[in-house]
């Protein structure tokens, strides 16, 4: 696996970035700060994407290629682990909550600003289209449980079995050992959170889950949230989060990486701010939860509070996983 560090190495990407990046002005006499606003247009198209999706990317980015959007790109990203039931953090094979049902939460958001989320939606292997669904069609910006189920299936959406043989021996196997009060399943957390920009510049985003598994059954996490588990703003960037939801709800967190950016900060420091946050406010030192965030010049940023955070990212220079854990730093 390439690490961050290797990819920057062998490219000038940054570099280029770097010429647009935004400025911070001081006024010496008043010291007061003025943000230049980020340059428009000079990125190239890319796809980022929590965890290991190289699958996901790589959908998304055929849609790029094929001059679709970056709205049609993050939905095409997401619907990859949704119907892989090998991926038990999302969709189909998703791991259920504590009571044995699969609830899935998405969300996603455009780059005009508008967005559409499902929370504890049950039976519906693409919440992410459901989620767009609500955006595009309804006045709506989230739909939740039954009136999500039935609004998917006002809409064309089949109900289907999500609960895999494989999930639910494992979550069997929970039960009888008896573990039914909710703990932090610290190596399940497998959410996407993706990003693309398209070939007109435009940033979109989407985020997918079935949540921290064996949580309490109604439990909803930060991943349909807009601002929590994913933001877009369009004429700044964009961020998506993993991890302990909970966590990222209590900050904002991806809306606070975005105006983080905003305010001149770049992608890299967006993401380790908003995860310092975390720590400070909760006074935690382990726990897992990350950020992933881009800039419009096409600059990105990860950080985690634990090691074993990866991202995939797809560029002009190819389609790669990444160990963010190299810019780990304890706090
Ligand atoms: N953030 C998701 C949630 O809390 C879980 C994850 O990222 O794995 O529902």
């Amino acid at each position: 696996m390439l690490t961050r560090k290797d990819f920057l190495k062998r490219t000038s990407f940054t570099a280029l970035g770097s010429l647009f990046l935004p400025v911070i002005a001081c006024n010496n006499n008043s010291k007061e700060k003025k943000v230049v606003p980020l340059a428009k247009g000079s990125a190239s198209p890319l796809v980022i994407a929590t965890w290991k999706n190289l699958k996901a990317t790589e959908a998304a980015m055929h849609v790029i290629k094929n001059n679709g959007s970056a709205l049609d790109a993050v939905e095409a990203g997401a619907k990859v682990p949704e119907a892989d039931p090998e991926d038990m953090s999302v969709g189909y094979g998703g791991r259920p909550d504590r009571d044995g049902f699969v609830t899935l939460d998405a969300c996603i958001m455009d780059e005009n600003g508008n967005t559409g989320s499902v929370t504890f939606l049950q039976h519906i292997i693409h919440p992410i289209s459901v989620a767009r669904l609500v955006m595009e069609k309804t006045p709506h910006v989230m739909l939740s449980g039954d009136g999500a189920l039935q609004f998917a299936l006002g809409n064309g959406f089949n109900t289907e079995n999500l609960l895999t043989d494989k999930a639910k021996a494992e979550w069997e196997e929970w039960v009888k050992e008896n573990k039914y009060t909710p703990v932090v399943n610290e190596h399940n957390h497998d959410t996407i959170g993706i990003l693309a920009i398209d070939n007109k510049q435009n940033i979109s985003g989407a985020c997918s889950t079935s949540g921290w598994a064996y949580k309490m059954h109604g439990r909803v996490g930060d991943s349909p949230i807009p601002g929590a588990g994913m933001y877009v703003d369009n004429e700044v960037g964009g961020a998506c989060a993993t991890g302990t939801g909970e966590l990222v709800v209590k900050i904002c967190g991806s809306f606070l990486v975005v105006e983080l950016m905003r305010k001149g900060a770049t992608p890299q420091e967006a993401v380790e701010e908003a995860v310092h946050r975390i720590v400070k406010k909760n006074h935690i030192k382990d726990e897992q939860v990350g950020f992933l965030a881009v800039n419009k010049n096409g600059e990105h940023g990860a950080y985690a509070l634990r090691e074993n955070f990866s991202y995939t990212y797809y560029t002009d220079k190819g389609n790669s996983v990444f160990d963010a854990s190299f810019e780990l730093k304890k706090v």
